[in-house]
């Protein structure tokens, strides 16, 4: 495929592994051994296994039809809210873990921004015996205290991130740190399609399963296997890549990249990378991300802890800059809307994150016979709080539709 990662990591200019030496032998490792893995026969038997018998797999295709009436267009609803843990993390956690085990390593460590790939990690750590150390901002944990509670009860140790704001990039910088430290028996796992060689395109593969099963889903359900349309919120790329990606040599299905836009882009208060930023290196990785003049990454904001990110993955990057994927922005108030909107019409509360794709629905004129398939890649337990903050600021009807 004309989309694909060459030797070095590269995806046209973006990519590449800008690490310290310290970690060189670790990536090395990883980069030499994780495509034989993945093609491995026993490797992908375990993986799917686990993936149908543990996380809840194939997550449904759901035809949502009271929200395609309002749209006037039909909308099928990517159902990776259903997944054990809530979201789409767990496909890449599953497959991460198994690949560490298959290279003897036998301590875990990730970082997490809302904790959702925190618990994800935890849980597979549980799973398979192995030690967790789960980085966070210390930030972070006081606003997400019950994903803390999940990942302490499963067993993690959960260190605070102090320096920086104690966010999620602060928690990367310290979960690197670490490896370089412990450089024998400790695998880092990564939890979005960032990061140095190989991890973008690992994590762009384990999540593929996504677009895998959308398109026998979709034959299933309308006799053709390609929508129209496809939409996914972005953080870092995971949930995307994994639901663009066999999809991307088929030109006439649109691809679209919803970003964080915040309070709005030209607020500073933002987290719309792909308008905002520039081509950098941010976490071994040179791609597109906020920074200053000086070259100073710069703080991201977005009510979504989970698009709350000032970089996005370097495929996603390339696959922007070569027209394959259109980026869009949403704001923190047309996200809340949207996530009202669905719950109302459909009885699904969504994470705060997939409200953003949603949100588009409402933006695009769509046609009446266009197929469009949006990854709802969460639900919203963990973001009651901010619903309800909302609701109680809102007039008795505006929410209502
Ligand atoms: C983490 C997360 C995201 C953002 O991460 P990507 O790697 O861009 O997918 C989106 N939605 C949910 C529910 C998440 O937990």
């Amino acid at each position: 495929m004309k989309y694909k990662v060459n030797k070095k990591g590269f995806y046209g200019e973006f990519g590449g592994a800008w690490i310290p030496e310290m970690m060189y032998p670790n990536i090395k490792e990883l980069r030499d051994n994780y495509l034989k893995i993945l093609g491995n026969n026993e490797f992908n038997k375990t993986f799917s296994s686990l993936l149908n018998d543990y996380a809840g797999r194939p997550s449904p295709l759901y035809h949502a039809k009271r929200l395609s009436s309002f749209y006037n267009t039909n909308i099928f609803l990517k159902r990776e809210d259903l997944n054990h843990t809530g979201a789409h993390k767990i496909n890449n956690t599953i497959g991460q873990i198994l690949i560490a085990q298959r290279l003897g390593k036998t301590r875990i460590i990730a970082e997490t921004g809302a904790g959702q790939h925190g618990v994800a990690t935890a849980t597979v750590c549980a799973l398979t015996g192995l030690k967790c150390t789960i980085y966070m901002g210390k930030l972070d944990i006081e606003r997400q205290k019950p994903n803390v509670l999940r990942m302490k009860m499963l067993g993690a140790e959960v260190v605070p991130a102090l320096s920086g704001n104690m966010t999620l990039k602060d928690a990367t910088n310290e979960a690197m740190r670490d490896w370089i430290n412990n450089p024998i028996g400790t695998y880092y796992l990564i939890g979005s399609a960032v990061g140095p060689h190989p991890y973008p395109d690992l994590v762009a593969k384990l999540q593929s399963v996504i677009s895998r099963e959308i398109k026998w889903q979709l034959k299933e359900k309308t006799g053709k296997i390609d929508p129209d349309y496809i939409i996914a919120c972005v953080g870092g790329g995971s949930n995307a890549l994994g639901s663009f990606y066999h999809y991307l040599n088929r030109k006439h299905v649109k691809l679209v990249a919803v970003e964080a836009a915040g309070k709005g882009i030209d607020t500073n208060e933002s987290a719309a990378t792909t308008v905002l930023g520039r081509t950098g290196v941010i976490h071994g990785s040179k791609t597109v991300l906020m920074q200053n003049d000086d070259g100073q990454i710069t703080e991201p904001y977005s009510i979504s802890a989970g698009l709350d990110y000032p970089g996005i993955g370097p495929f996603l990057a390339y696959l922007g800059k070569s027209g394959r994927v259109i980026f869009e922005n949403i704001t923190d108030n047309e996200a809340l809307k949207a996530a009202f909107t669905l719950t109302h019409l459909e009885g699904i509360i969504p994470a705060l994150e997939p409200s953003h794709a949603l949100a588009l629905l409402g933006k695009v004129k769509f046609r009446k016979n266009d197929v469009i398939v949006v990854t709802l890649s969460g639900r919203g337990d963990k973001d009651m709080a901010a619903y309800i903050s909302y609701l109680e600021k809102q007039q008795p009807d505006e929410t209502r539709i």
